[in-house]
């Protein structure tokens, strides 16, 4: 049987009410915070990721999911080609199990050739070479100046492309094709941020001058271990406040309102045991300065870390601070603490985007271990964490990014926002004992033969008129269609016999109670849309 891969996974009925019910309350809350939504490509660019989340994180150095995206080109195509190029005084077609395509006379010589249809990669290119070799070998004994060429794709472009050379004994030969493609690294995304960025510098979004307040909601992929809350394929809801500095992009405003947007966000979906964790990790040369105090403290004991902190410790000491090995923390505990090296613009930013926390009542604790685990992150810098999540309790994380734009080549263009792990949010609804209300409005029960045309009516003009209607079949006995619409949980049963149908006035049962009335047929859509 064929299984979702390790780390993915189905969402199924009831649960996707759920996430459907959590998204629609999103989106209304984001329309209310004047947020438009963003939709960028799940796979983008290697290198995107690379400057924009950076190379030491734990994303890029282990997490993503990156490929060699190359086009095959057809055999037949590269062949064409290539005996247009060469004019073979004469050539055979060879039968495939031979493992070479063909066997032409080049410049009175016999040649073995054989066709990659994509680049090579190592071990492709040694198979070519050693069966080359061997046809090259056993062609000799008839036809002692035979050659092996082997024959690939290639561009005008590439640096690559020579007149063939030889080596092992084999030519090796690139052919020109005019739609060839360069292989390209691409990722799938592991968080949306930067693709967020990529786009706004792309479609020059700096020049309308005023602040983009984009939001997105989708899939994110990251190679992790796969455990409760934590999953390969996951799903983030997030958003951006991004512009000219001149829109007052770096405001401490925007920090504010971003955070009590998210706190009205998380109780309006009806979360209640949330935690704030606020922190700030300064700008680019407090954290130089910062890093250098931690070299200097790490000096002494990071022989005794953890292989990654050594790494770290040399490369980018801050991401020490994301070490999760236990032996560790005893040491990471005793490190220097950001807030002691902010300078005084960053210092009074942090300041007075706490004094507006205060002021609109969002309560927050200060966490000065907290640096979050991508580099771009400037000042600002929070979780939301929740009690019923076990290891994995940050239910949301987000930040300040003021120098992201620029390190990926675009203007300067301040910016601030956060991602919602929905999983999470989900698990921790469910764990506070949030369901999505069933929102089955009736069960309409045809009731002995040839109802089914009438009931199949009856629903289409109920759910016309906005009732979410269920439908039975008329060879249900009654105590069948009753169960039935209790499993739907359908709020009322509503029986389609030919009485009714003559009468126009149908029985309708509202189920949690067991009362039971008659319904004129033009009343009936307002009766099952508003009785409660
Ligand atoms: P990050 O982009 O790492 O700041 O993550 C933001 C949020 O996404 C976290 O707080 C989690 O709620 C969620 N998240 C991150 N990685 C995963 C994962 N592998 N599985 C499920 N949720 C995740």
């Amino acid at each position: 049987m064929i299984k979702a891969i390790r780390g993915t996974r189905d969402l199924l009925p009831p649960d996707t009410d759920l996430w459907n019910r959590v998204e629609a309350k999103v989106r209304d809350v984001f329309a209310r915070y004047n947020f438009h939504e963003i939709r960028t490509p799940i796979f983008e660019d290697t290198q995107l990721f690379a400057r924009g989340v950076g190379e030491e994180t734990d994303i890029v150095t282990k997490e993503m999911f990156t490929w060699m995206d190359a086009r095959r080109y057809s055999e037949k195509e590269l062949i064409f080609e290539w005996i247009a190029i060469h004019s073979p005084s004469a050539f055979a077609q060879v039968e495939k199990k031979l493992f070479f395509d063909l066997v032409a006379e080049v410049d009175g010589r016999t040649n073995v050739v054989e066709f990659m249809s994509g680049v090579p990669n190592d071990s492709s290119w040694r198979g070519a070479v050693g069966r080359l070799r061997s046809a090259k070998a056993i062609w000799q004994q008839a036809e002692p100046n035979t050659e092996a060429r082997l024959v690939v794709p290639s561009s005008k472009r590439s640096s690559t492309l020579r007149k063939p050379t030889e080596h092992l004994g084999i030519i090796y030969e690139e052919i020109e094709l005019k739609d060839y493609e360069e292989p390209h690294s691409l990722t799938l995304r592991p968080e949306n941020t930067a693709g967020v960025v990529r786009a706004y510098i792309e479609h020059g979004l700096d020049k309308r001058g005023t602040l983009q307040k984009l939001y997105y909601i989708g899939p994110q992929f990251r190679r992790e271990r796969p455990q409760k809350g934590r999953y390969r394929q996951f799903y983030q809801i997030g958003a951006e406040i991004i512009g000219p500095p001149s829109a007052g992009s770096d405001s401490p405003i925007l920090d504010a309102e971003l955070l009590e947007m998210l706190a009205a966000l998380l109780n309006e979906v009806g979360l209640r045991g949330w935690t704030l964790q606020l922190n700030s990790v300064g700008c680019s040369d407090d954290r130089a300065r910062y890093n250098q105090a931690l070299r200097s403290a790490l000096e002494p004991v990071v022989a005794t870390m953890c292989a990654d902190c050594q790494r770290r410790a040399e490369t980018n000491p801050l991401r020490v601070l994301d070490c999760k090995v236990p032996e560790d923390q005893p040491i990471i505990e005793k490190l220097p603490k950001i807030g002691e090296y902010l300078d005084e613009p960053c210092r009074v930013h942090f300041q007075v985007m706490r004094a507006m926390l205060d002021a609109v009542g969002v309560p927050y604790i200060i966490n000065e271990r907290m640096v979050r685990g991508l580099d771009y992150y400037t000042r600002t810098t929070f979780e939301f964490t929740h009690g019923d999540l076990g290891a994995q309790s940050a239910v949301l994380g987000g930040g300040r990014y003021d120098g992201l734009s620029e390190s990926l080549d675009g203007p300067k263009a301040p910016g601030i926002g956060f991602a919602i792990g929905e999983d999470r949010l989900i698990l921790a609804l469910q764990a506070e004992g949030v369901t999505a209300d069933a929102d089955l409005d009736a069960y309409i029960t045809p009731l002995g033969a040839g109802m089914n045309a009438h009931a199949l009516k009856l629903a289409r003009e109920l759910r016309r008129a906005g009732v979410s209607a269920d439908l039975g079949d008329e060879t249900f006995r009654l105590k069948k269609s009753f169960e039935a619409a209790e499993k739907a949980g359908a709020r009322f049963i509503v029986i389609v016999g030919e009485n009714e149908v003559k009468s126009g006035e149908f029985a309708v049962k509202e189920l949690a109670s067991g009362t039971q009335e008659n319904v004129a047929r033009d009343r009936l859509a307002e009766f099952l849309r508003h009785s409660q």
